[in-house]
C-alpha cells in the first residue's frame, strides 16, 4: 500500500494529511504528486470526487515552501473556473500549508478589491482566482505575474463551457515561459486539446476514471410527463421527492429560470428547497450550501454550471427536472449520488420535449433507462398551471429571517464570464438583467485506477470508455 511518505512530501506536509485524516493517497495523488514535485508539466483528466485538489495543491506548497513571497508578485497562480471552486482550494490550502509560513490570496467576483489588495501588497506566495478577478487585478497593476513558477488551471473543461478560454489564453501569454504547469481537465475536447498543446511543456499525462464501487450504487430511473407543461413536470417532481427513503437531493434543471421557478414551487408546496445558480451573490450561495451540507435544507435547485465542483457530501437522490442538453452533463449529475459506496438513486423527469436528450443520454449508456411509476405518470393529477406558479416574493418554508435569493446584489463589475451564461441559449440571456456567477464540487471515494504514460499525445478520452461500467440501471 503506497503512503503519502512514498510520493516524496515533506513532513510537514505528512503531519497536515494526518490531520485531516487521509490514510492514502488517491489515485490521481499517486500518479500526479511525484511528477509534479519533480517540477514537471501534468496533466490531470480526472474529476472532482477523485482527490485533484491535493493532487495539485500539495506538491504546489511542497515545492514552494523553499521561497519567500514578494510583494505583488505571486510564485504560483491556481486558477478556477468558479467562485465556489476557488473558495474550496483556498480551504484545502490552508489545511496543507498550516505547518508552513506559505500566504494565499484569493481573488474572486462578488467581494470587495481592497482586502485582497492589502494581501498581495503584503505578498502572497500563493493567487487562487476566477479568470475575471484575476484579470482586473492584474489590468489595476495590483498583481504582477511576472514571478509565477508554478501555473494550476483547474477544470478546464469547465473554463471553456463558460466561455473563459480567451481569458486563459491572455493570462497564460503573461505568464514566464519557463513555468511548470499543472493542468486539470475531466475531459478533454479539442480546444483544450489545443490549450494543452500551446501551453504545456511535454507533460505527464495522468487519467483516472471514477470508481466503478460508487458508480455502481446508482440506480437510474425515468419518470415520464406526458403532459408538456411545466406544471406537470413540477407535479411529478413533487411525487419523486414526496417519497419515502428521499433523504435530500439535488435537483437539476436546465435553464436558470427553471431553477429559480421550480425552488419557488417547491417552497411554496411545504418542501425545504433553495435555488442555487450563478446569478445569486456569492454570500447567498454560501450561506444556501452550508445550509444543505449542515442539512437544514433539504432540497438544492441547481444548473449545472453552478452544480459543478461544489464540495457536497452524500445526497441520497439526484432529478433531473429535464434531461441535459450534453448528456456527459447527466453523467456529472447523476454523480453526485451514490457516493463512497452509498446507495442513490437518480430520478429523470422525462416531458415530450426531452425524448431527443433521453436518447443521447441512453445511448452514451448504452442502455435503456427504466421508467418509474409514481403513481401517475401521465401528470394528470397537477394543480392548474396557475396555481402552481410560484410566488415570487415567498421565502424557503420553515426557515424565517432568511435572505431571499432573488434579491442577490449585482456582480462585481467585469467579473463576466464567471457566470452561468453558457447554460442559456441566447435569447433567453438577452433580455436578462445583469448579475453575477456561479459554483464547484467533491466526495471522499477515489478509487478510480489511474492510468499514466509519459507524453501528450494519447489519445485522450475524458471518461468516455469508462462510462458503461460505472453504471447500475435500477429495476423500474
Ligand atoms: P477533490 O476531488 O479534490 O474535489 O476531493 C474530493 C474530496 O476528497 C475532498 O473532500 C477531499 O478533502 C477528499 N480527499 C482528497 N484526498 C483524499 C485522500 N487521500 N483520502 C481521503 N480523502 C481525500
Amino acid at each position: 500500500m503506497i503512503s503519502f511518505s512514498d510520493l516524496g512530501l515533506g513532513q510537514k506536509l505528512l503531519d497536515a494529511l494526518d490531520a485531516v485524516g487521509y490514510k492514502q493517497p488517491t489515485p490521481i495523488q499517486e500518479g500526479a504528486i511525484p511528477h509534479a514535485l519533480a517540477g514537471k508539466d501534468v496533466l490531470g483528466i480526472a474529476q472532482t470526487g477523485t482527490g485533484k485538489t491535493a493532487s495539485f495543491t500539495l506538491p504546489l506548497i511542497e515545492r514552494l515552501s523553499k521561497g519567500r513571497a514578494k510583494a505583488r508578485m505571486p510564485r504560483s497562480l491556481i486558477l478556477s473556473p468558479t467562485r465556489e471552486l476557488a473558495a474550496q482550494i483556498a480551504e484545502n490550502f490552508d489545511n496543507y500549508a498550516k505547518n508552513t509560513k506559505l500566504t494565499k490570496v484569493l481573488l474572486i467576483g462578488g467581494v470587495a478589491f481592497g482586502p485582497q489588495e492589502e494581501i498581495l501588497n503584503k505578498g502572497a506566495d500563493v493567487v487562487i482566482a476566477t479568470p475575471g478577478r484575476l484579470l482586473d487585478q492584474f489590468e489595476r497593476g495590483k498583481v504582477l505575474l511576472n514571478g509565477v513558477q508554478i501555473l494550476v488551471i483547474d477544470e478546464a473543461d469547465r473554463m471553456l463551457d463558460m466561455g473563459f478560454i480567451p481569458d486563459i489564453e491572455r493570462i497564460l501569454k503573461t505568464l514566464p515561459a519557463q513555468r511548470q504547469t499543472l493542468f486539470f481537465s475531466a475531459t478533454m475536447p479539442p480546444e483544450i486539446k489545443s490549450l494543452v498543446d500551446r501551453f504545456m511543456n511535454n507533460p505527464v499525462r495522468v487519467e483516472v476514471s471514477r470508481p466503478a464501487s460508487t458508480a455502481t450504487t446508482i440506480t437510474q430511473l425515468v419518470a415520464r410527463v406526458k403532459d408538456k407543461t411545466p406544471a406537470a413536470k413540477r407535479d411529478m417532481l413533487r411525487k419523486a421527492i414526496g417519497r419515502s427513503g428521499v433523504k435530500n437531493g439535488i435537483i437539476f434543471c436546465n435553464r436558470k429560470r427553471d431553477v429559480d421557478t421550480v425552488a419557488r414551487s417547491l417552497i411554496k408546496h411545504g418542501f425545504s428547497a433553495a435555488p442555487i445558480h450563478g446569478d445569486l451573490d456569492q454570500s447567498t450561495r454560501t450561506k444556501t450550501l452550508d445550509e444543505f451540507k449542515s442539512d437544514t435544507l433539504r432540497f438544492l435547485v441547481a444548473s449545472d454550471v453552478a452544480a459543478r465542483g461544489l464540495d457536497i457530501p452524500a445526497v441520497s437522490h439526484v432529478f433531473n427536472f429535464d434531461v441535459p442538453h450534453n448528456a456527459e452533463d447527466y453523467v456529472h449529475r447523476i454523480g453526485r449520488t451514490g457516493r463512497a459506496g452509498l446507495e442513490g438513486e437518480a430520478i429523470t423527469i422525462v416531458g415530450p420535449s426531452d425524448d431527443r436528450n433521453l436518447a443521447a443520454v441512453e445511448k452514451m449508456l448504452g442502455k435503456k433507462i427504466p421508467s418509474a411509476d409514481f403513481g401517475d405518470g401521465a401528470g394528470s393529477a397537477p394543480e392548474s398551471a396557475q396555481a402552481d406558479e410560484p410566488t415570487p416574493s415567498r421565502g424557503r418554508k420553515r426557515r424565517p429571517g432568511k435572505t431571499d435569493t432573488e434579491k442577490s446584489a449585482a456582480p462585481a463589475k467585469s467579473e463576466k464570464p464567471d457566470t452561468d451564461a453558457s447554460e442559456v441559449p441566447a435569447a433567453e440571456t438577452r433580455n436578462a438583467p445583469k448579475k453575477p456567477k456561479p459554483a464547484p464540487r467533491r466526495d471522499r471515494s477515489s478509487r478510480g485506477s489511474a492510468r499514466e504514460s509519459g507524453g501528450e499525445n494519447d489519445n485522450v478520452k475524458g471518461f468516455g470508455d469508462d462510462t458503461p461500467a460505472f453504471f447500475n440501471i435500477g429495476q423500474g
